[in-house]
């Protein structure tokens, strides 16, 4: 039986429920809630009035909710609709010894988390699942709660799918069709520009900053844009909204690449924000507000050793002194930006006025493997981690390797080891906390002579600013404190310190509403890494998506993404600036620090 939208707008409650009672667990109480919350437009509205009851319910009602799930797998009668789609998945068929498995997998998650193992089981193999429930077993309880909660809404939706026939979808063609696939292609046209053939390597102010700038305005023109570079050489491309000279929601990331990098990295996310915008361009759509695309200049700061640049620039913070600053042939970055065709003078009159600003978005790919890890497309960011960083010399006695007793030695690499295995240990055991020591020099650097000296760097990164600052103090006492005990001595030299950035409440939600009416599972998570939205952030609220990149392989030609991940990550941007209702504006929670 297909119901249509139209009529079960019509419908009364009691009918409205015994249709659509079942499809949240057998719990009618969120078909009655969303019965009031009639008529849906769409079944995306309608599933997402169901998903809102949800999550708006007290703890014990949502727990019951999921108890009420049928195990995976179990022998006893379920429901026809869980029969039906744990058929399709092979599950009632599982051998012998899968099934000995099954039923382990499914006591030992109860027994962790006091509900049955929920997932939604659709179109996926045994083994997936298999593998799906041996990785979940071991979140958090707090993580795998939001988990199950998310797998019914999409358990509900395949059986709203099932029930219900949209009556207007048909009619309306979907905008942001192949999307991945010319997302993909765009990528690949703009990894063609390159200063050294063979690789992608784009840095700030060169023909190839010029080449790229140029393709990514026409892109913005074709999709209903004016496009134009401004004073520090981003690309920014401005839609008007239901009238013109609106306060803008800007969407943004990064043109520049490091050397011999991938093809993704800030690229995407300045892709798809234009492709977003080409949408609602062809369906003529002009919302409430303005929207800026910007593909900022330079992020990676790989040419002036200066990071973010660009969006420094536009959020008013951008430290005039980094215009004198030499490149490796000597050329100052006010020189560059004149033989550019720019006005360095004039930099300061890209900065934005907070009340012109209504939020900034950035997709980027995660650079890590936590969404791989987890086989989910795209995540929603938290925050962008605080960095410590520190160089840290230990200083000996060098003596000759042959007559000096073990006893008698103050051997400055030896004592270096084992604080930089103290560090490796401090961060070790806490998940919010990374540390890292990347680069180190021993001297005089001879195979027979004692070394003398040691130097080594200390990267220290954190979502949380608490942690890191206690970290770093730990730190330095366990350093002193072997360095006494080896008769050595250590000097610490903090060279930089940049404060954690927390993406904003309100704009995670939108994500996070986006990424479930696609029927995708919900995952937050921080950022190790530094992005423009850092900048931003001293300016106006910003939130992030993250799409899964290849074995979370970045800065590095191995960079890879799919084009179903490509696409999904453009269509959560997409929806989310289809819903986006401005705020006034709120005051900025941190101000970025320029890194040394
Ligand atoms: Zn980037």
């Amino acid at each position: 039986m297909t119901v249509t939208l139209g009529a079960l707008n019509g419908m009364d409650r009691a009918t409205f429920v015994e249709l659509l009672g079942a499809v949240f667990e057998h719990s009618p109480w969120i078909a009655e809630a969303a019965w009031q919350r009639r008529p849906f437009a769409s079944i995306d509205a309608l599933h997402q009035a169901m998903v809102d009851t949800v999550i708006a319910a007290p703890h014990d009602k949502q727990l019951a909710l999921l108890k009420a799930h049928p195990e995976l797998g179990a022998s006893k009668i379920v429901a026809e609709f869980s029969r039906r789609e744990q058929a399709s998945a092979g599950l009632d068929s599982a051998r012998l010894a899968d099934a000995a498995k099954l039923r382990n997998l499914n006591r030992t998650y109860r027994d962790r988390f006091g509900f049955p193992f929920i997932m939604a089981v659709k179109g996926k193999q045994r083994a997936e699942i298999i593998a799906a429930m041996e990785q979940r077993v071991t979140h958090a309880a707090d993580d795998e709660f939001a988990v199950a909660l998310d797998e019914v809404a999409k358990i509900a939706r395949f059986r709203v799918d099932d029930i219900l026939a949209d009556d207007r979808a048909a009619a309306e063609p979907d905008p942001m069709a192949g999307v991945g696939a010319q997302l993909l292609d765009r990528a690949d046209q703009l990894g063609a520009v390159t200063e050294v053939p063979g690789t992608v390597t784009r840095t700030f102010l060169t023909p190839q900053h010029r080449e790229a700038a140029r393709m990514v305005m026409d892109w913005m023109r074709f999709a209903g844009m004016d496009a134009s570079m401004d004073a520090i050489g981003n690309v920014v491309g401005r839609y008007e909204g239901a009238k013109p000279g609106l306060p803008a929601l800007l969407i943004g990331s990064h043109l520049d690449t490091v050397r011999d990098a991938g093809k993704y990295d800030g690229i995407l996310g300045v892709l798809a924000a234009i492709a977003c915008v080409g949408a609602m361009h062809k369906r003529n759509e002009r919302p409430p507000f303005a929207i800026e695309v910007i593909g900022f200049g330079d992020e990676e700061g790989v040419r002036f050793q200066s990071t973010l640049l660009g969006s420094r620039a536009v959020a008013g913070t951008f430290d005039k002194t980094v215009l004198d600053r030499k490149d490796a042939d000597g050329v100052t970055m006010r020189e560059a930006l004149a033989a550019f065709g720019l006005d360095p003078a004039s930099i300061r009159m890209i900065a934005r006025r907070r009340g012109d600003v209504l939020g900034y978005l950035e997709l980027h790919i995660e650079q890590g493997p936590v969404l791989e890890a987890d086989n989910l497309p795209v995540g929603i960011v938290t925050s962008i981690a605080g960095g410590t960083r520190a160089n840290i010399d230990v200083t000996g006695m060098s003596g000759h390797a042959g007559t000096v007793p073990m006893k008698l030695r103050h051997d400055a690499l030896a004592a270096a080891a084992e604080i930089i295995l103290a560090i490796e240990a401090r961060a070790r055991d806490n998940p919010a906390l990374v540390a890292t020591v990347g680069r180190i020099a021993a001297s005089p650097g001879a195979t027979n002579v004692i070394p003398g000296k040691a130097s080594f760097s200390l990267d220290l990164r954190s979502p949380d600013d608490a942690t890191r600052l206690g970290a770093y103090t730990d730190i330095v006492a366990a350093s002193q404190s072997i360095a006494r005990k080896r008769g050595v001595t250590v000097a610490i030299d903090r060279t930089f310190e940049s404060p954690a950035v927390a993406c904003s409440a309100w704009l995670m939600v939108e994500i996070e509403r986006a990424i479930a009416a696609l029927g995708v599972t919900r995952r937050r998570l921080a950022s190790g890494a530094g992005h423009d939205a850092m900048a931003i952030a001293s300016l106006c609220d910003v939130g992030m998506i993250f799409v899964r990149c290849k074995g979370g392989i970045s800065h590095n030609p191995a960079e890879s993404i799919t084009e179903a991940d490509a696409e999904i990550g453009a269509r959560v941007l997409y929806r989310v600036l289809r819903k986006f209702q401005p705020r006034d504006a709120t005051p900025p929670r941190k101000t970025e620090r320029a890194p040394g």
